[in-house]
Order: structure tokens, then C-alpha cells, then sequence
């Protein structure tokens, strides 16, 4: 069974084909400036030179023509009609309350779609046009909603209410929802593998440090509580996101810095984070050139970043009264170092300990702490693909 896998942005989407046999990834691609001028496909398949296609793109269903046409490309393809895939998997952002697992979709699943656009207006009407777009040219192909916010639908209500009148979250649904979930799901369960448990017997933190971050509390195999919110600004500060910081902050650059509100929120999503405490980039490895040449506030934004998430790693262990593993994953996750260990440090006496020789590695599965460490850390490259992949063969083929 081959599934692809489908994640529409607003002007983008990325794509991957996998054998479900094997769990391999047969082609992987992205597709980038639809509906822009200077539309360019990129196709890679393993031990092949990379297929490139430029061509003008109105749309998505332009995109998705084009995409399902370099999968069968008698010279660049890997499968030899549309009719090998079985099914296909679209990342959605937003699930609201209503989602707490993957579905499979119908009329009704693209009417609530629709209804989710008012909590994630900037990413769902993306995944909608692409679903839309898969459906118009693929009738007869199951296709599989999977949800970032569905795997963090397991909070406690202590956990994701917030101290406000308890009316906003009745009639705007305003409450803590949390994204990356695929993200998060996939890596706790690679990391109860790896300790040789069962992820019910094992309480686990994992951090998702890419551009977005986030990080989620995981006991008993459920998510108790994470640290996007509402939006994806909230929890530690990101590339260019603030994350939490006092929200009076907001009104009193209205008031006084005679900001709009569009202003204000494109500050906060666009212009924070480590780029504007360094002024440098959002770019880990920019920053961190910065910081070694002496740049004060390149430094400043490094040691902001991993306080804040230290705190939400004391936080978590708080949360779920201890840890016994503590994963590390994504862009920043996976292969920066340093920021690992300046994270750990000063959280040994939760028993946190990272071995610099072990901690040497970059995108590849391992353990980095100490021996005998009371806590696990863990670094495990994310595949958020394959865990929406998983679900659709698992929806699809009942
Ligand atoms: P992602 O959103 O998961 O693709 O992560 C992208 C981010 O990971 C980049 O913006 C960088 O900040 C960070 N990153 C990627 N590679 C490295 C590296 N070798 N060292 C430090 N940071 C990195």
C-alpha cells in the first residue's frame, strides 16, 4: 500500500509518497511560489539526482497535477499510474474540540473544517483549497484528515482553560489547543521503544525546538498538558515568535506606541523571538556565528531562549509530579548541540545529566545523557509525515 502524504500551505506544499510495507519513503518533494511568479517543484528521490520543474502554477490544483504527474514520470517517478496510491494524508492545523484523532474525510468532516478556518484562519483555508484541490483530480482515493491539535485533546481541563471569563471559552472557544501533535506523538513513542517500555509506564517530555517549538508533557502515552496555546504564539520563544510574555504588553502598544492591533500581531509572530532580541536572525546557526564572534545580544537571545526552555522543562516535570525522559527533536532539536546542553544545565537535580561525547551527534536517534542519569535524554529525529501516513493505511483500511 502506498500512501501520500500531503502538507498545503498557503503559497507551498510538501509532499511525500511512502510504502506502507516498508514504512520507506519512495519521494519527497515541495512546491513552492503557487500561485506566484517563479512556481518550481522540487522532487527527491532516494539515490536520484533531485527533479526540478518550473512552470506557472495558478493554484493548487495546479500544484497537485503537477505533483501527482512527477510521481509517475516515466524517468523521475517512482510509480507507474495514480491508481498505485491507495490513499492519501492531509496535515490540517486546526481540529478544534471536535477532533481528538485523524478521520477520514466526507462532506460533513469538510464542513467542520470549514468551521475550524476562525481558529487557525492563516493555515486551514491552505489545508481546505488542498484537500479540495486532491479531491477534484483523485474522486476515488480515500483521503485522511490528520490533525496537529488532536493529539493534545487529552489535556485535563485544569490544564487548557485560561483564567478568563469562562464565556470566551463557551462562545469562542478560546482555550489552550496546541499544535505539532504529530510531532509530539511520534517522537514519545519512538522514545518508550528506545528505553524498552511501555510509553504508559513512562513520563516524558518532549521538545520540539524548530522554528515553531513547543513543548508537550506526556504521561501515561497522553498529552497533559503543552505549551502552544490558543495560537501558535504562545509557550517559549521560537525564531520569530515572542511566546508568552505579560499580555498587558499588547494593549500598551496600543495605547502608547499607537500600534493596530494587525501591528501588534505581526510583531509578535514575525518580528520577536531570537531574531528581534538579536537583531541578528531567526536562524539558530546565524545566531550562534554571532554569539561566538562576541555579539552581545546574540548571546542574550541564546541564553533567553534556553531559560525559557529550562523553565518549561521544570515546569512539565511539575505537571506530571517527575520525568523519566526528555526528547529532543526538529531543526534546532536535532542538531544544535550546544543550545542541548545549555538547556540541561542547572536541571541535575532533576536528575537531567547530558554526556558532551554522547551529545555530539546531530539527526540521529540516541540517547545523550549520562550513564546511570536518573532521566533519559533522548535526541529522535521528528517524522510527521509517517505518523499521518500511519493513520490514513489505519483509517483507510478498515
Ligand atoms: P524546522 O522548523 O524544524 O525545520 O527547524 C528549522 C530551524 O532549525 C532553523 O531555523 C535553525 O534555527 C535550526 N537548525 C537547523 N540546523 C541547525 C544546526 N545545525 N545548528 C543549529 N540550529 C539549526
Amino acid at each position: 500500500m502506498k500512501v501520500l502524504v500531503i502538507n498545503c500551505g498557503s503559497s507551498s506544499l510538501k509532499y511525500q509518497l511512502i510504502n506502507m510495507e516498508t514504512e520507506e519513503s519512495l519521494a519527497q518533494g515541495l512546491v513552492e511560489r503557487i500561485g506566484i511568479e517563479g512556481s518550481i517543484l522540487t522532487q527527491k528521490v532516494p539515490g536520484r539526482d533531485k527533479y526540478i520543474i518550473e512552470q506557472p502554477m495558478v493554484d493548487h490544483k495546479d500544484a497537485i497535477k503537477l505533483v501527482l504527474g512527477a510521481l509517475v514520470d516515466g524517468n523521475h517517478g517512482v510509480i507507474s499510474s495514480m491508481d498505485e496510491i491507495s490513499a492519501v494524508g492531509h496535515r490540517v492545523v486546526h481540529g478544534g474540540e471536535k477532533y481528538s484523532e485523524s478521520v477520514v474525510i466526507d462532506d460533513a468532516v469538510m464542513e467542520s473544517l470549514e468551521e475550524c478556518v476562525k481558529l487557525a484562519p492563516l493555515h486551514n483555508p491552505a489545508n481546505i483549497i488542498g484537500i479540495n484541490a486532491c479531491k477534484s483530480l483523485m474522486p476515488n482515493t480515500p483521503m485522511v484528515a490528520v490533525f496537529d491539535t488532536a493529539f493534545h485533546q487529552t489535556m485535563p481541563k485544569t490544564a487548557y482553560m485560561y483564567p478568563l471569563p469562562y464565556e470566551l471559552y463557551t462562545k469562542y472557544g478560546i482555550r489552550k489547543y496546541g499544535f505539532h501533535g504529530t510531532s509530539h506523538k511520534y517522537v514519545s513513542a519512538e522514545c518508550a521503544k528506545l528505553m524498552g517500555k511501555d510509553i504508559k509506564d513512562v513520563k516524558i517530555i518532549t521538545c520540539h525546538l524548530g522554528n515553531g517549538a513547543s513543548l508537550a508533557a506526556i504521561k501515561d502515552g497522553h498529552c497533559v498538558d503543552t505549551s502552544m496555546g490558543f495560537t501558535p504564539l504562545e509557550g517559549i520563544a521560537m525564531g520569530t515568535r515572542c511566546g508568552n510574555i505579560d499580555p498587558a504588553i499588547v494593549t500598551f502598544l496600543m495605547n502608547e506606541g499607537k500600534m493596530t492591533a494587525k501591528e501588534v500581531d505581526n510583531l509578535m509572530n514575525k518580528q520577536s523571538g531570537v531574531l528581534g532580541l538579536s537583531g541578528v536572525s531567526s536562524d539558530f546557526r546565524d545566531i550562534e556565528d554571532a554569539a561566538k564572534e562576541g555579539n552581545e545580544r546574540a548571546i542574550l537571545a541564546l541564553n533567553v531562549y534556553n531559560y525559557r526552555v529550562r523553565e518549561m522543562i521544570g515546569a512539565y516535570a511539575a505537571a506530571m509530579g517527575g520525568v523519566d525522559a526528555v526528547v529532543f527533536t526538529a531543526g534546532l532539536g536535532e542538531n544544535a548541540i550546544e543550545t542541548r546542553a545549555e538547556i540541561c544545565k542547572g536541571l541535575e537535580f532533576l536528575g537531567i545529566e547530558i554526556d558532551d561525547a554522547k551529545n555530539n551527534v546531530r539527526g540521529k536517534s540516541t540517547e545523550v545523557s549520562k550513564d546511570g542519569a536518573k532521566v533519559k535524554v533522548f535526541v529522535i529525529p521528528t517524522n510527521e509525515e509517517l505518523v499521518i501516513a500511519r493513520d490514513t493505511k489505519e483509517l483507510t483500511s478498515k
